[in-house]
């Protein structure tokens, strides 16, 4: 099953809940047969940006596009979007399969049709044998399988998602997120996912747009977004721990934060000295700090004290204290250290981002 998918633009959506402004001026384009994420913290615009491509919710100001068609006057029945919520309510007296095709029959798509598109979904979803089964003889995993097959047995041009798998245990959320997307690639809509969790933002979206406070921060593939954060809000919102960020000082090939002092490399000296002075933020994940039992030369290392550990099995997150209380936190393997000890922490200049004093990324 293929769908005719087509793109989806907002172009400057400005959407105001009385004083609450949900979303400002609010450009984006979803490539036809795209899976985009939206992703942010709660309350940033999330839901009202898929409410708006519904029909659910009217712009303020802007337009939205599907294709090269303005839609801000097509009523929600007439867009071609299917629609799963977080709280995915099935009609509890009816059976899996007569959800799945109460939608169908009040659109009077021909009885061979809608066994047929339940066929194929209740096998694309494994719901073969649940399909006789009422809601509340289903697990929380079932339950969410089926409204997303009442939603695919649309067959609809977009397929817009709100927190679908927020029910779910980590384990069954894992296996549905590897579902969703195979099913997408079988479906070819255009699919919006909504979501505040960056590990499903990350496996899900083909690109990820992240949202604060109503406006867009970045759009881009999950790999751009974690390596090459346009912002310290995004470098912070993806990553977990996040993103070490610290204010420092530069004086030609020195670099200090906190109570530390050290040597810069002489290309980030270079290339630091041709941007604008002032304040400046050290951005630097976890993963990309060393921790080292002894001080490294003069310069490249700096001790800290380990405040706290949490050993992960593979990995640890050791949580550190430098001088000038400066707070850091590095990924690493487990073991061999002690809440207390004194350790060295060396720096991966490959992987290191500058961020200026609103937080705009440097570049590099
Ligand atoms: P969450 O992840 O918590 O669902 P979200 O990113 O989806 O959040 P939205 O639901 O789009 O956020 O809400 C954006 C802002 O608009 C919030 O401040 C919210 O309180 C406000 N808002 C949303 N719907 C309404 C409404 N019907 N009336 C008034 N304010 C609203």
């Amino acid at each position: 099953m293929t769908v005719i998918a087509e793109s989806i633009q907002f172009e400057a959506v400005t959407k105001n809940y009385g004083r609450v402004t949900a979303l400002r001026e609010f450009n984006l384009e979803v490539a036809a047969g795209e899976r985009m994420v939206l992703l942010g913290p709660s309350g940033c615009g999330k839901t009202t940006a898929l409410r708006l491509v519904a029909g659910l919710e009217e712009a303020g100001r802007g337009k939205i596009y599907f294709g090269d068609r303005s839609v801000n006057d097509l009523p929600p029945g007439e867009r071609g979007v299917a629609m799963v919520f977080q709280n995915y309510a099935l009609y509890p007296h009816m059976t899996v399969a007569e959800n799945m095709a109460f939608g169908l029959k009040m659109r009077r798509v021909p009885p061979d049709q809608i066994k047929a598109r339940i066929d194929r979904a209740a096998s694309m979803l494994g719901l073969e044998e649940l399909l006789l089964r009422r809601p509340r003889e289903l697990s929380g995993g079932q339950r969410q399988r089926a409204a997303l097959g009442r939603a695919i047995v649309k067959e609809a041009p977009f397929f817009l998602l709100d927190e679908p798998l927020s029910n779910l245990d980590a384990q069954l959320r894992a296996r549905a997120r590897a579902e969703l997307v195979s099913l997408h690639r079988q479906i070819g809509s255009t699919m919006l996912y909504v979501t505040h969790d960056q590990v499903e933002a990350m496996t899900v979206g083909q690109r990820i747009a992240v949202i604060a406070g109503g406006e867009l921060q970045q759009v881009d593939t999950p790999e751009r977004i974690y390596h090459r954060p346009m912002n310290a809000f995004v470098a912070r919102f993806i990553g977990n721990p996040p993103m070490n960020l610290m204010p420092v000082k530069v004086a030609g090939n020195r670099l200090r934060m906190g109570g530390v002092s050290l040597q810069l490399p002489a290309v980030w000296a270079a290339w630091l000295a041709e941007r604008p002075q002032g304040e400046i933020t050290l951005g630097i994940r976890p993963e990309d700090l060393v921790l080292r039992a002894e001080a490294g030369p003069a310069g490249c290392s700096f001790p800290v004290r380990l405040t706290w550990q949490e050993d992960l099995g593979a990995e640890a997150v050791f949580y550190l204290q430098a001088a000038g209380e400066l707070e850091l936190v590095v990924r690493g393997r487990p073991g061999g250290v002690n809440t207390g000890d004194t350790l060295w922490v060396e720096i991966n200049w490959e992987r290191v981002h500058f961020f200026d004093g609103p937080g705009r990324s440097l570049g590099r």
